[in-house]
């Protein structure tokens, strides 16, 4: 940690002993035990995701589709695949009720009457339902199914099916365009600037601004009643492209009876269902259609860039959600723990920034404060995303200290400076445990940081740390103490063992760590 407002600790020095006792200088201000803050496992809800025909690929785009809604973790997905075209499409009939959540990746022919129906009756009566691209190709003669997804393209499309709806810049609001013309154009596939035109939406609400997606299809022209519509995000079709000239809706949410639609133009191909763009987006429309509410983390610049467009394959997400029972501390009995420090000595390991000592004494990284010296840090040398991580340690009570995770040191940051989230070490009675966000002025990344009793001084405490996606837990001792999502710290970095700064006249002061061992996940 490092608080620059913190009124210094205050050492008192014992003649008998070379260790330090500190008394904190009124610092701890008195917190109430707010018992265990463990975030549970939501409980998943079902979703139905429909296939079988498209003139896209869809026996590629489905498994992509299924992994990004299944690696939020909120969703468990069934794929509903209808008979092939031509075929008797009177055997489908889904049984949507049994579902929160209808997902279409299709654009084919008409469903029998029943189906549509029960399709109807679901939706109207409080079903949530997502529209991925060409599935708003569909059903063109299927009146309430153009209601539900509020704008489509193709299949004969006029301004009998209703207005074109596009965002004008000038008067910074959408219009209604009822000339005649046919629905439904793009130009050719390129990376797109997608801008949010409302950011108080659910679906929207912690999104950053603007942001890129990669190369895909740039719907636009599309027509249709556009009832209980509401565009949330919009991207300019460029007439170099091929383009309409116009800011097209991107992203839309319809209200359709009791039930809600999100209604995604994004996702022509496996490369387009790459961006990043198209997966946060979907992952909130289908929270959002099935329940009302988003409790997805917010997304940070980095996965959503304004200026470039970000990839991830899909199937990462769902490997990580599958092997980990995050419910449970790491198992060091589990295989895949590799030695970071083999006990003798500091190979692997670079020091950064202060001028604090790291030597090797009986099995253990001894570290020595050095009077006046910034805060110092040993890092390991490789890099870790998403990794388990165990370590013993033991401080002088009294002094402050961290394990980095995930941090970086750049020339162009500070000179070098390391930041990153540290998980706080700190004698009893303190705030061992929790996250802080080094070096880089946010300050705590733990929203609250009540005082716990799992730190014990003067012994080995057993560190445990998971790091997964946006999350980051911590048990000490066997008591989980953090457990939180936070969408804003980098991914990746090192592991870095931290020597607190001091001031002159000040220490010295030690904090030893052994047993430092990654899982990487
Ligand atoms: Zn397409």
């Amino acid at each position: 940690m490092n608080r620059r407002l913190q009124p210094f600790l205050r050492p008192i020095f014992s003649p008998a002993l070379t260790l330090c006792f500190l008394v904190m200088g009124g610092v701890l201000t008195a917190v109430a035990f707010a018992g265990e803050d463990d975030v549970k496992a939501p409980e998943k809800m079902s979703v139905l995701l429909i296939d079988g025909q498209n003139n896209h690929k869809w026996e590629e785009t489905t498994p992509l589709i299924k992994q990004t809604l299944e690696g939020c973790g909120l969703f468990t997905v069934d794929v509903a695949t209808s008979p092939a075209k031509g075929q008797d499409m009177s055997s489908f009939n889904p049984n949507f009720s049994d579902y929160k959540l209808v997902v279409s990746n299709y654009n084919g022919e008409d469903w029998s009457e029943p189906t549509q129906k029960a399709f109807d009756t679901f939706v109207s009566s409080g079903g949530g339902f997502v529209s991925v691209h060409a599935a708003d190709n569909s059903f063109p003669g299927w009146d309430a199914y153009n209601r539900m997804i509020g704008l489509g393209g193709w299949g004969g499309r006029d301004q009998t099916n209703g207005p074109y709806v596009r965002w004008k810049d000038d008067i910074k609001a959408f219009t209604r365009d009822m000339s005649n013309g046919s629905g439904g154009a793009h130009g050719k596939r390129t990376a797109f600037l997608i801008v949010v035109r409302d950011d108080s939406h659910p679906i929207t609400n912690g999104l950053p601004k603007s942001w890129m997606q990669a190369e895909d299809e740039l719907y636009g022209k599309l027509r249709g009643p556009a009832e209980n519509m509401h565009v949330l995000a919009t991207a300019y079709s460029e007439p170099s492209s091929g383009g309409s000239g116009e800011h097209e809706p991107i992203l839309m949410a319809i209200q359709y009876g009791d039930g809600r639609v999100f209604h995604t133009t994004l996702g022509h191909d496996v490369a387009a269902m790459q961006g990043t763009a198209f997966q946060v987006t979907l992952q909130r429309g289908a929270q959002w259609a099935a329940t009302g509410t988003v409790t997805l983390p917010p997304t940070s610049g980095e996965l959503l860039s304004s200026t470039k467009p970000v990839t991830r394959d899909p199937a990462t997400l769902v490997a990580t959600a599958a092997s980990i029972d995050m419910e449970s501390a790491p198992n060091l009995e589990s295989a895949g723990w590799v030695e970071l420090f083999d006990g003798k000595n500091l190979q692997g390991w670079t020091q950064k920034n202060g001028t604090a000592t790291y030597c090797v004494e009986e099995g253990a990284i001894v570290g020595k404060t050095s009077q006046g010296s910034p805060n110092s840090f040993l890092c390991s040398d490789k890099s870790y995303d998403d990794f388990e991580l165990a370590f013993e340690v033991m401080d002088d009570p009294g002094l402050n200290s961290g394990v980095q995770i995930r941090s970086v040191s750049k020339p162009d940051f500070q000179n070098g400076r390391v930041h990153g989230p540290q998980v706080e070490i700190e004698t009893a009675p303190g705030e061992a445990g929790y996250i802080y966000s080094e070096g880089t002025g946010r300050g705590w990344i733990s929203p609250k940081q009540p005082i716990q009793d799992a730190y014990q001084n003067d012994k080995w405490n057993q560190y445990l740390v998971r790091a997964s996606g946006d999350r980051i837990q911590v048990w000490i001792n066997g008591r989980k103490i953090e457990d939180l999502r936070d969408a804003e710290s980098s991914r990746e970095g090192f592991i870095g063992l931290q020597v607190h700064g001091i001031e002159k006249g000040q220490g010295p002061f030690q904090v030893r760590w052994k047993n430092i061992k990654v899982r990487e996940l």
